[in-house]
């Protein structure tokens, strides 16, 4: 079924879970009935991955930035500091947060699934669920890096977490420089859904 040049299909492969089937059933159904424009619930989900749901996380890494406190707490008990700030539900229950640091660069996969921190993060992204991210992450995490435009320095580690059924990670990346004075909500504009996988960095000031 065209699907206005999209491809959904990318990281299906043959495994498509049982739940997953349904869903592209009742899409295709209702957009064959006239009740949906799948540009529509594109832009949704869209909506969802990069813009509400992110944009929670980023004000938790903003926090983290501005306050010593509040990034302690985020250290000892990534749960209950997010939850401080009303960010809690599923697959949010179990947090950890990683900070990045000149010597470590942390980075999330979930190499059975596709587990994320839903109340922090919103939906995963394609890539997230998709096989090649899910083995690629974790045998060549630099490449996958290279790819998404991140060059580390030389002296900088990757450590790469595997999400579990159990605890889901928020990286906190490092504060640009240059944002000095800079109110947290300010800040929270530079934190992209990217640099809290760790995929990515946080955007330095225009
Ligand atoms: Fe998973």
């Amino acid at each position: 079924m065209p699907h206005d040049g999209h491809d959904h299909d990318d990281d299906a492969g043959a495994a498509l879970s049982p739940v997953a089937l349904r869903v592209k059933a009742l899409e295709s159904l209702l957009v064959e009935k006239g009740y949906v424009d799948p540009a529509a619930l594109d832009v949704l989900i869209e909506t969802y991955e990069t813009l509400i749901g992110p944009r929670n996380g980023a004000r938790v890494v903003a926090r983290a930035w501005t306050d010593p406190d509040f990034a302690d707490w985020l250290r000892r008990d990534a749960t209950a500091a997010i939850t401080s700030i009303g960010y809690a539900g599923r697959q949010g229950e179990h947090m950890v947060a990683l900070f990045n640091t000149p010597e470590t660069h942390n980075m999330v996969v979930c190499t059975l699934c596709s587990c994320y921190p839903w109340p922090v993060l919103g939906l995963p992204p394609v890539w997230y669920k998709s096989m090649p991210y899910r083995s690629r992450a974790v045998m060549e995490p630099r490449a996958v890096l290279a790819e998404f435009g991140v060059t580390l320095p030389e002296g900088t580690a990757v450590r790469v977490w595997d999400s579990t059924a159990e605890v889901r990670y928020l990286v906190i990346p490092q504060r640009p420089g240059g944002t000095e004075g800079w109110s947290a909500e300010q800040l929270a504009g530079l934190v992209t859904r990217d640099s809290m996988i760790g995929t990515g960095l946080a955007s330095s000031p225009a």
